[in-house]
């Protein structure tokens, strides 16, 4: 996975020497000497993990990554800092301007290709999901991330799996008042309990007896529930090999024991924030993918689905040489319900009539709004028999009871004609199918409406 680094340093050399290790595991690098001249190049959009020294003349790393954090543009790409100092402090401070990770000087090869083929990872994921709620213009999901910090009175929820009891005790008191913490006490049920939900991070420990917890991130990983849940795994000094083989499958972060409150809080509340923000361009995706594929008035699915949804019904009952039908209804002069009752009434009408047709089929039934007062309703494993029932049926419902208009105000008396068809066993098309079920319902308008018509052959 290729990707592109901008390393910023005011110090030519410190560039030069990240650039050649980057370089050497075929990232490609950019260059900046200023902060000035680091938010140019983020802001163009051409970045995907920033490293940022911290120390620099004019505008230092933090403004710098408090900026980028800010504009809603950049919030998204992760940025290392590079400390000189080996300080909490600066660490702390780094994560809380929104730095995603920190590294300090001398940079350890190791945790350099680690740390930022973990944050491209991530990057590549958070890309993919901005790119679609951004096609559908929902920029407002921006917002979270730019904000830096978790809003008042939501406290990470975390889950944490250790089963010694006097960690268990330490981590607790740590992050007293910084999070909300559940403990499991064996692999067994944290796995158990990080796929019932509800989680924001799982926190998995080093300090089992027997068992390897890099299974337990694994399976963590594996997991469908549990896959986009942040993982940060606790490990002791020189412990490298665990830490490459842990970020290799998939871990979000890790720390060093022994632990540090501030930077343990930090690292969690990075994590949280980054899984709210993801989670939330998720949801607006799958919102708006839904809102592409529902018809607005009657709430069933819309013609773009029918015409992506009907070919695949249809190959399925081909290959399986199963029945298939399909109906076209179109309400009657439903032209003078607009005419006398405006088209607020008749809209009322369409919705009613939706209902009532929801009512008469059968849940794995696909019911689409055509268009206009037409809708059509795709019967799998139906046969041409059962389908002009089921067709009939609906005419009844329809034909019943009046439909009510100004919300129970006036009501009119609404009727509906139906074309129905099924697939040949033979040779046949969806289009084929579509026209025969259209031919059926002009047969039916010409044979005096409210009436089913069936074309089986
Ligand atoms: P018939 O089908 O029985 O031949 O007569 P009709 O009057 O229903 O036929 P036609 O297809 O000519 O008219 C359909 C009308 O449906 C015309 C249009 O104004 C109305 N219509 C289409 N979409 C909507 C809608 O979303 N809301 C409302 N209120 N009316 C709509
Ligand atoms: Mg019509
Ligand atoms: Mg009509």
């Amino acid at each position: 996975m290729t990707a592109r680094i901008l390393v910023v340093d005011d110090i030519p050399a410190n560039v030069r020497l990240l650039e050649v290790r980057l370089l050497a595991e075929y990232f490609e690098v950019l260059s900046a000497f200023n902060g000035p001249d680091a938010l140019e190049a983020c802001a163009a959009g051409q970045v995907d993990v920033v490293l940022l020294d911290v120390m620099m003349p004019g505008m230092d790393g933090f403004e710098v990554c408090r900026r980028l954090k800010a504009d809603p543009a950049t919030a998204h790409i992760p940025v290392v800092m590079v400390t000189a100092l080996d300080h909490v402090a600066d660490r702390v401070r780094g994560l809380d301007v929104g730095a995603d990770d920190f590294l300090t000087k001398p940079v350890n090869d190791l945790q350099l290709v680690t740390r930022v083929k973990s944050l491209v990872r991530l990057k590549v994921l958070t890309d993919e999901l901005r790119l679609r709620a951004l096609t559908t213009q929902n920029i407002g999901i921006e917002e979270p991330l730019a904000q830096g910090d978790l809003p008042e009175g939501t406290m990470p929820r975390v889950l944490l799996i250790d089963e010694r009891s006097s960690s268990v005790a330490h981590i607790c008191a740590l992050l007293d008042g910084a999070a909300d913490v559940q403990v499991a006490a064996d692999p067994q049920s944290g796995l158990f309990h990080a796929a019932e939900g509800g989680f924001e991070c799982v926190i998995v420990s080093n300090g089992f007896a027997d068992f390897d917890p890099l299974r337990l991130c694994s399976q963590l990983r594996s997991l469908d529930r549990t896959r986009s849940l942040p993982i940060i795994l606790l490990v002791g000094k020189e412990e490298d090999n665990r830490i490459i083989r842990g970020l290799e499958l998939g871990i979000n972060d890790y720390l060093v024991r022994p632990l540090d409150r501030q930077e343990l809080i930090a690292r969690l509340r990075t994590q949280v924030r980054r899984k709210r923000y993801n989670d939330e361009l998720r949801q607006s995706v799958s919102q708006s993918i839904e809102m592409a594929v529902t018809d607005g008035l009657t709430g069933l699915h819309n013609r773009r689905y029918l015409d992506g949804h009907l070919p695949r019904l249809f190959d399925r009952a081909m290959a399986r040489k199963r029945p298939l039908s399909l109906m076209i209804t179109d309400l009657d002069r439903f032209k003078s319900v607009n005419d006398t009752y405006g088209h607020d009434g008749g809209d009322e009408v369409l919705r009613e009539f939706a209902r009532r047709l929801r009512k008469s089929v059968r849940g794995i039934d696909l019911a689409c709004r055509f268009g206009g007062e037409e809708f059509i309703i795709v019967m799998p494993d139906t046969d041409a028999a059962l389908a002009e029932m089921v067709a009939e049926r609906v005419r009844a419902e329809v034909a019943r009871a009046p439909f009510a208009i100004g919300g129970g105000a006036k009501s009119v008396a609404v009727t509906v004609s139906v074309g129905v068809s099924s697939v040949w066993p033979q040779e046949d098309s969806v289009a084929a199918l579509l026209k025969r079920a259209d031919l059926a319902l002009y047969d039916a308008k010409t044979r005096g409406r409210n009436r089913v018509v069936a074309r089986a052959a």
